[in-house]
C-alpha cells in the first residue's frame, strides 16, 4: 500500500534551531553601517531589532534552544506533514520519487509564522509594545499580525501598493488579527513621502516598504522592526522545517538526492535545505543537490552581482554582502509578490559563491502551468511563490524521465494560494505577462551600490 504522508507527534517538534554558519568554512562577511559603511556593531542594530535576535544574528553556535513558549506556539500547527506526491508522479509518468513538506497548514497559510512567533516572544520578553513591518504579497504581514495578537502586541504593516491592490483579502486577514495596514509608499513616513513626490503612480517595492517600517519603528516608543526573511535569525527559525523533514524522510526510508525551495529572501528554502545541507558540508552526503529558485522578474542570484548592498531603498538598513540587482531596482509586478526582493539572504549567497548550492529562475506562466498540474494531481493550490519550487521539482522529475533515473526529490511547499487565485484566473484567461527583464534597469540600479572600504 502506498503511504501518502509522514506525520510526527507533537513531542517530536525540534527543541533547537540549526545555525548553518557554524558549519561554513567561510561564513558571510559581517554587516556594514548604512551611513558610514564601517563594520556594524550590536549597538547600531539595537534601536531596530530586539537584543536577543541581534545575538542570534551573529551567533556561531551550531544549535540554539527554542524557548518553551515558542515551542508551545509552534504546536498550534507543527509538526507539519511531509507528503509523498505519488499521484503527481503517476500523472507525470516519472521514475523520480517526489516528496514535499507542506507548510500551508499554519493559520496564515505559509511557513512565515515559524519566525513570527519566535520574534514576538523575544520582543515581549524585552518589554516591547509592538512591531512595525513591511509585507509584499501579504503573507509576512499576515504571519506577524497573527503572532503579535498571540503575544498580545500591536502590529503596524506597510504593504507594497501593488499587493494592497491585488490582494485586498490579505489586508482583511491582517485586520482580523488586529493589525493596522497602510499601502506603501505611504504619506506616514519621510521615506514614503519622498518616493510619492518623485513618482505618484509607483507600485511600490519591498525595499521602500522596509524603509518606511524601520522609520516608523525608530520614531515610535515601544516599537521595533520585524523582518520576515533574509537575515540569519529568520533563516535560523525556519530550520524547524528541515529538522522535521530529516526525521520524516527517515520514516519514508528515502534520502533526498535533490532538495528545492523557492527564494524571495531565502527563508523557507533555507529552512528546508540547511538541515540537509549539513551532511553535505561535513562531507557525508557530497552528492546532495540544493536548488534555490527565484523569479525572472527579480533575478538576484542568476543575473545580479555578489556585492555589498543596502537592504532597503532608503539606505537605512544594514549593508550586507549578497547577490543583488540593486536596492533601487523595482521589479515588474509579478503575482509572486514574495519573490520581489532585490537581494538574497547573505548565507545563501556565500554558499552559492562557494558552489555548495545552485540557483535558477523561472517566468510566471511556466510556473503556474506546472502548479496547475500539481493541483490537479495532489489537490493543493499553491502560492505563486511556491509554484517556482514546484516547477523546479517538475523539471528534475522530467530529467529523470529522460535518463530513466529514479532520484528522490524533496521540495518545500511553502504555502497555499487561496489569496492568490487572481493569479490563477489571469493564467486561465491567458492574461499573465511574462515580463521581459529590463537589463538596463538592473545596470542602472547596480551603478548605485555602496563603495564599501576593505
Ligand atoms: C513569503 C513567501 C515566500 C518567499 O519568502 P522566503 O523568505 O524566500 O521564503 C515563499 N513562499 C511563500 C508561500 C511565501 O509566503
Amino acid at each position: 500500500m502506498t503511504q501518502y504522508k509522514y506525520l510526527l507527534d507533537e513531542k517530536e517538534l525540534p527543541t533547537h534551531w540549526y545555525n548553518v554558519t557554524a558549519d561554513m568554512e567561510q561564513p558571510p562577511p559581517p554587516y556594514r553601517h548604512p551611513a558610514t559603511l564601517e563594520l556594524l556593531g550590536p549597538d547600531d542594530l539595537a534601536p531596530v531589532f530586539p537584543m536577543a535576535l541581534i545575538e542570534q544574528e551573529v551567533s556561531q553556535e551550531r544549535w540554539i534552544e527554542i524557548p518553551d513558549q515558542v515551542q508551545d506556539a509552534l504546536k498550534m500547527w507543527r509538526p507539519s506533514p511531509v507528503y509523498h506526491a505519488a499521484r503527481w508522479e503517476e500523472a507525470l509518468d516519472t521514475p523520480a520519487k517526489i516528496y514535499y513538506k507542506w507548510e500551508g497548514v499554519s493559520p496564515p497559510g505559509s511557513h512565515k509564522p515559524n519566525t513570527a512567533v519566535a520574534q514576538c516572544y523575544y520582543a515581549k520578553e524585552e518589554g516591547l509594545k509592538g512591531f512595525a513591518t513591511e509585507t509584499g504579497a501579504g503573507q509576512w504581514g499576515s504571519a506577524l499580525c497573527f503572532a503579535t495578537q498571540l503575544f498580545e502586541m500591536e502590529c503596524k504593516v506597510f504593504m507594497v501598493t501593488i499587493s494592497y491592490q491585488q490582494k485586498p483579502y490579505r489586508r482583511v486577514a491582517m485586520e482580523t488579527w488586529g493589525g493596522s495596514v497602510v499601502p506603501s509608499p505611504s504619506s506616514e513616513t519621510n521615506a514614503g513621502r519622498a518616493i510619492l513626490e518623485a513618482d505618484p503612480e509607483t507600485t511600490g517595492s519591498l525595499g521602500i516598504a522596509i524603509s518606511e517600517a524601520i522609520e516608523y519603528a525608530v520614531t515610535h516608543e515601544g516599537f521595533k522592526y520585524s523582518l520576515g526573511s533574509v537575515v540569519n535569525f529568520v533563516l535560523l527559525h525556519q530550520t524547524v522545517i528541515g529538522l522535521e523533514a530529516v526525521k520524516q524522510m527517515e520514516m519514508a526510508g528515502d534520502y533526498p538526492d535533490i532538495v528545492i525551495g523557492c527564494a524571495g529572501g531565502g527563508s523557507n528554502a533555507a529552512g528546508l535545505i540547511y538541515p540537509f545541507l549539513r551532511a553535505k558540508l561535513d562531507g557525508t552526503k557530497q552528492d546532495l543537490r540544493a536548488i534555490f529558485v527565484e523569479s525572472t522578474a527579480c533575478p538576484s542570484m542568476t543575473r545580479g552581482i555578489y556585492a555589498f548592498d543596502w537592504g532597503d531603498t532608503a539606505k537605512t538598513g544594514p549593508v550586507a554582502k549578497m547577490h543583488t540587482v540593486g536596492h533601487d531596482f523595482i521589479p515588474a509586478p509579478v503575482h509572486a509578490g514574495g519573490l520581489r526582493y532585490h537581494g538574497m539572504a547573505p548565507s545563501i549567497c556565500a554558499l552559492l559563491e562557494q558552489e555548495h548550492v545552485e540557483a535558477r529562475a523561472y517566468h510566471q506562466n511556466e510556473v503556474l502551468g506546472v502548479a496547475e498540474s500539481f493541483a490537479k494531481a495532489e489537490g493543493f493550490i499553491v502560492a505563486p511563490e511556491t509554484a517556482h519550487a514546484v516547477k523546479a521539482a517538475y523539471d528534475e522529475a522530467m530529467a529523470c524521465k529522460e535518463s530513466g533515473e529514479s532520484k528522490v526529490i524533496l521540495f518545500n511547499n511553502s504555502g497555499h494560494g487561496h489569496f492568490d487565485l487572481g493569479a490563477y484566473d489571469a493564467f486561465h484567461r491567458k492574461d499573465l505577462p511574462d515580463f521581459k527583464l529590463d537589463e538596463e534597469a538592473i545596470q542602472k540600479a547596480l551603478a548605485e551600490l555602496p563603495k564599501v572600504p576593505a
